[in-house]
């Protein structure tokens, strides 16, 4: 099985439905996971029934008890964020979004007040598409630990892959560079970074292309919209080149493919973009089995 982990450092690349086309081509054997936890949109291009939700929960929320709390303020002084409050005297107000479950209130407390609950973060899914698994996801707004929820959906979806012997896993990765982004990642065989020809997706390139050097992870470049602005593109490449990093196609812009996209059809069925798309996947077929094959050779995993 190999997996690969397509990112864009910004949105709007097309990152998700070049996830979605890949899945297609895939042949059938294939997991997938929407690892943009905030923002999930992989299963509105891939049709399915889900499975019953299953709740995330992460970190632990404080709770005062109003029977034993003296309102003495104590925990309201001795929070650093700012998450407790004197309502009115003797009651004691605690503003969930706020609480990050430090705990020292309870350690301040002189009249064992305070207790604890598991805090809900947000829901995880699989859903059965034409083309395989989707394990998919819901972060609660504002709730953190959006990492952990990345691995918990990684964790599952090899699981599953490894059960139904598929042989790629396609993870539809989150934008940015930080922890969601790591945990996205980490262990794959093949990063596919989507870019525009523009200077915001060239910055957000770099620092991608610069995150997989820092994680010795084989990358590779996908320019969308290619056409769009020669001068663009001119940069985008020499950038890539520079690095040293493969070019796995050019894809042209065609304004049928956000009609396309809205209507519940993909990339696979503007056919200019088709045959792009189609030659990227095979380059990412042949480089996912030469990233496994070079990691072999040095006799060490070529995840970190
Ligand atoms: S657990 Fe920490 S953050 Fe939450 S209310 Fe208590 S002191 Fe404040
Ligand atoms: S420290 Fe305990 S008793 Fe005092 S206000 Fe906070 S919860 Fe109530």
């Amino acid at each position: 099985m190999k997996q690969i982990v397509v990112v864009s450092g910004k949105g709007g690349t097309g990152k998700t439905s070049f996830t979605a086309a890949f899945a297609e081509l895939a042949g059938r054997s294939v997991v997938l996971v929407d690892a943009d936890v905030d923002a999930a949109n992989l299963a509105l291009l891939l049709d399915g029934s889900d499975e019953p939700p299953r709740e995330y929960q992460a970190g632990r929320l404080a709770r005062i008890d109003p029977v034993r709390c003296t309102g003495c303020g104590l925990c309201v002084d001795a929070c650093r964020f700012d998450a407790l409050h004197l309502a009115e005297p003797h009651r004691v107000v605690l503003q969930d979004l706020a609480c990050e479950g430090c705990g020292v209130c309870a350690v301040v407390c002189p009249e064992d007040a305070v207790s604890f609950v598991p805090q809900r973060a947000g829901q995880w899914t699989v859903r059965d598409t034409a083309f395989g698994p989707l394990v998919h996801a819901e972060l609660v707004p504002g709730a953190g630990n959006s990492g952990k929820l990345v691995a918990l959906l990684r964790e599952t979806s090899r699981g599953l892959a490894e059960r139904l012997a598929a042989s790629w896993l396609l993870i539809d990765g989150p934008p940015g560079i930080g922890c969601p982004v790591h945990a996205a990642v980490t262990g794959t065989d093949l990063l596919v970074a989507v870019t525009e020809p523009t200077p915001s997706a060239l910055h957000d390139l770099e620092r991608l292309l610069e995150l997989a050097a820092r994680f010795r992870l084989p990358a590779a470049v996908v320019l969308n919209k290619a056409d769009l602005d020669p001068a663009g593109t001119d940069l985008v490449e020499a950038a890539v080149a520079a690095r040293g990093v493969e070019l796995l196609g050019r894809v042209p812009f065609d304004p049928e493919v956000p009609r396309r996209l809205a209507a519940g059809t993909g990339l696979l069925t503007v056919p200019g973009v088709r045959d792009a798309v189609v030659a990227c996947w095979a380059a990412v077929a042949r480089r996912a089995g030469r990233a496994n094959a070079s990691a072999a050779e040095e006799g060490r995993d070529a995840a970190v």
